[in-house]
């Protein structure tokens, strides 16, 4: 049954903290009593950097990595391998390979995969921007970095037939990665051995 609460306010708190995931009414309530007995100053910082999240945060706009400028840091990285682009779905992915601590180059993130079941198609991913990115020249390897799903499979391969006129090794992940797992939870020691022994995209 659930709870009334004393407070209309502490209500709203609990409805907004419960829509968070993993995050139920009894958790929303124990995190609002708690800020509720924070200090002043303390939940002022909580809240102002959640409110900066939407307000400052920005994409790069190069990878489309989230960053704080107009360039993110690995991007605007000179010591960078600048003729390698790792293309990952998501910006947890980044983080994951970037925990690795086995990649040099640069990211695409391509914000989803192909997914008509979604309504996701090429369009509404950083596939073009990838694709104006090795014709600009300079990229000899474009990684993909996408888990082996059916729909990664499906993005790899538009992507793979996207950037065939052009002259670049498209190379995959070596299937350490369970299929059908997300990058982001694959352990660093398996993902950053994937990432040493790639393989050459087959599309047999
Ligand atoms: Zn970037």
């Amino acid at each position: 049954m659930e709870q009334v609460l004393p407070s209309r306010i502490l209500q709203t708190a609990v409805e907004q903290l419960s829509l968070l995931p993993g995050v139920g009414r009894k958790t929303a309530l124990r995190y609002a009593l708690n800020l509720l007995r924070s200090d002043e100053e303390q939940v002022q910082g909580f809240t102002e950097s959640i409110s900066a999240l939407k307000r400052d945060l920005k994409f790069c706009s190069m990878c489309h990595n989230i960053s704080d400028t107009d360039m993110c840091p690995i991007c605007s990285d000179q010591r960078r391998d600048r003729s390698t682009i790792c293309v990952v779905s998501d910006i947890q992915d980044v983080m994951a390979l970037e925990n690795t601590q086995q990649y040099k180059g640069l990211y695409h993130v391509l914000g989803g995969v192909i997914s008509p079941l979604d309504g996701v198609g090429p369009a509404d991913l950083e596939i073009d921007s990838l694709v104006e990115r090795v014709a600009a020249g300079g990229i000899s390897e474009v990684i993909l970095a996408i888990s082996p799903t059916m729909e990664g499979d499906t993005t790899c391969f538009y992507i793979y037939r996207k950037l065939a006129p052009y002259d670049v090794k498209v190379t995959l992940l070596a299937r350490g990665v369970a299929v059908g797992e997300d990058l982001e939870y694959t352990d660093e020691v398996t993902l950053g051995r994937s990432l040493l022994n790639r393989t050459p995209f087959d599309d047999k």
